[in-house]
């Protein structure tokens, strides 16, 4: 038996095919699948023989979490964090973040990991130190969301409006299943159906993957994890500059904002004393000025045995302020929700009996 969540659209077709069942049935499972059936018999429109094979060949996985932390309450409305418990025993982790500035503005995004750890070894960064262990099945993807949805239409009476894969991993490096994701998550086949313009995948800078997303569907948005635009500066904290140089990057972007017309968001978590000075505000100005973006300043929370410190406001203010003088604005984030355990906008997992969230439901998978 397969669940059939693992699989993607073409690998189901394929197995349908050897069930003797044309390709366009496998969306048709896949919609009732992701609507929340798990039963093969409740699937109405498909014929009694189908749905007999699927019995007697699939079975339908549903994600539970096993710990949320965060308040119900809409009146104190913050950060809520989804734990996982994937069936070979890992752990992934998800994040609801609630921007609730008004009755008529109401922004809810939810924070995706992609990949169980990470193979990038950022050094600032908690899951850069756990190595990859293994990417994340559609299924998985699309199952956090359908969690945090669930939750946040129960307790909060409010939709997700936006989505980034800013989660576990790195999603250029799962890219086939990170898309098919995007589509499902998309499309008006299936209940989510978030807008492509909400739907924002972060990078560290998979140049290859820039130049792939520009040419794929759905149309979503692009972030950049540069943190420094000085190349052996970024070298010294992200091995990935080893493998594509700030001059291969900013051609990728520029290639694909020709495509996509689209701006990019620059993410720049400043590091005391690191990446925060003059010089860096100035060469973080000259790469943003190649290609039209956007910059987000991320403040660092400090991480047990990671030897960053957070910048202070002064020299966060100094650096900003040579951005402005160049008329480039930054906003900037404040350190919550995924930034609490990750600091790069990425997650970081770890165990529950760690304490260091308190919990709000326990359920068993
Ligand atoms: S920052 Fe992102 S890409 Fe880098 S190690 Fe962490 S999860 Fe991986």
């Amino acid at each position: 038996m397969q669940d059939l969540k693992s699989l993607s659209l073409s690998e189901f077709q394929n197995e349908l095919a050897q069930l003797g069942e044309p390709a366009f049935r496998a969306e048709q499972v896949m919609e009732w699948a992701y609507r929340g059936v798990l039963n093969f018999s409740d699937m109405t429109n498909l014929p009694k023989t189908l749905r007999q094979k699927l019995s007697e060949n699939f079975f339908i996985s549903h994600l539970v979490p096993s710990f949320v932390s965060g308040s119900e309450e809409i009146e104190h409305a913050q950060t809520v964090k989804f734990l996982f418990l994937l069936d070979d025993g890992k752990e992934i982790e998800t994040v609801l973040i609630p921007d609730f500035k008004s009755e008529s503005q109401k922004r809810l995004t939810v924070c995706v990991s992609s990949q169980v750890g990470c193979a990038m070894a950022c050094k600032f960064c908690a899951t850069g130190y756990m190595g990859f262990t293994r990417n994340l099945t559609v299924g998985e993807i699309v199952g956090q969301v359908e969690v945090a949805a669930k939750w946040a239409e129960t307790h909060w009476n409010q939709r997700i409006t936006n989505l980034v894969f800013m989660g576990m991993g790195e999603p250029m490096l799962n890219y086939e299943r990170v898309m098919e994701s995007a589509y499902i998550l998309t499309s008006h086949r299936y209940p989510f159906q978030i807008g492509e313009r909400h739907i924002t995948l972060s990078t560290v800078g998979i140049v290859s993957g820039i130049y792939r997303l520009a040419e794929s569907e759905p149309k979503i948005n692009l972030a950049i994890s540069l943190h420094s635009a000085i190349e052996e500066k970024r070298r010294d904290f992200m091995p990935v500059a080893y493998q594509f140089s700030l001059q291969e990057l900013r051609e990728a972007l520029i290639a694909y904002y020709a495509r996509k017309k689209r701006e990019i968001f620059i993410e720049y978590l400043l590091l005391n004393g690191i990446n925060d000075g003059e010089e860096d505000a100035k060469a973080l100005v000259k790469f943003a000025r190649s290609v039209p973006s956007k910059i987000n300043l991320i403040d660092y929370n400090p991480i047990a045995n990671i030897d960053y410190q957070r910048t202070s406001d002064a020299r966060k203010e100094k650096f900003r302020a040579i951005l402005h003088e160049a008329g480039l604005f930054a906003s900037v984030r404040r350190s919550r929700g995924k930034d609490i355990d990750a600091a790069c906008g990425q997650l970081a997992t770890r165990s529950v009996s760690s304490k260091r969230i308190q919990p709000l439901v326990q359920t068993t998978k």
